[in-house]
């Protein structure tokens, strides 16, 4: 069961969740997909979670998370607020437990799916290097060899 009421400061806090576009870690990764050539649409809401990326056609979809909200483990960015610690705890572990069922049901569909941690976006040139082994477009992904 969820807390019933958050505290003022808790509440403005989810007010201040909606999910805002061209937040800077949303930046860095359009930037880097296109650096790699995958073409993709945003906030693609058809799709389960709404993945901040995603490409119907290529089954692959990408989320940007923050680490405070969605409480990236061992991340020093993912803070339990001091007071009201019950509320917090289950607000983050029902995030955790949405994202994990969205993943589950976009790899369903047959789609890759990478979550970007926003603390990665600090350091784009790893980030880079997963993003591109995993998402590159290649036509190889997509014809099944076939062996005579
Ligand atoms: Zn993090």
């Amino acid at each position: 069961m969820k807390p019933e009421t958050p505290p003022n400061t808790a509440r403005s806090a989810l007010m201040a969740r909606v999910r805002q576009r061209g937040t800077k870690p949303e930046l860095v990764v359009s930037e880097l997909l296109r650096r790699i050539g995958c073409r993709y649409r945003l906030n693609v809401r058809t799709l389960p979670g709404s993945p901040d990326f995603a490409n119907k056609a290529r089954r692959w979809a990408v989320f940007v998370n923050g680490c405070f909200w969605h409480h990236h483990k061992a991340c020093r960015r993912a803070t339990i607020p001091g007071a009201n610690r019950p509320f917090w705890l289950e607000k983050f572990a029902s995030n955790r437990r949405r994202d994990a069922a969205a993943a589950r049901a976009l790899r369903r569909l047959g789609f890759r799916v990478v979550v970007v941690w926003e603390c990665e976006t600090a350091d784009p040139g790893p980030l880079f290097t997963r993003l591109s082994e995993i998402l590159k477009p290649s036509g190889d992904r997509i014809r099944e060899p076939v062996d005579h």
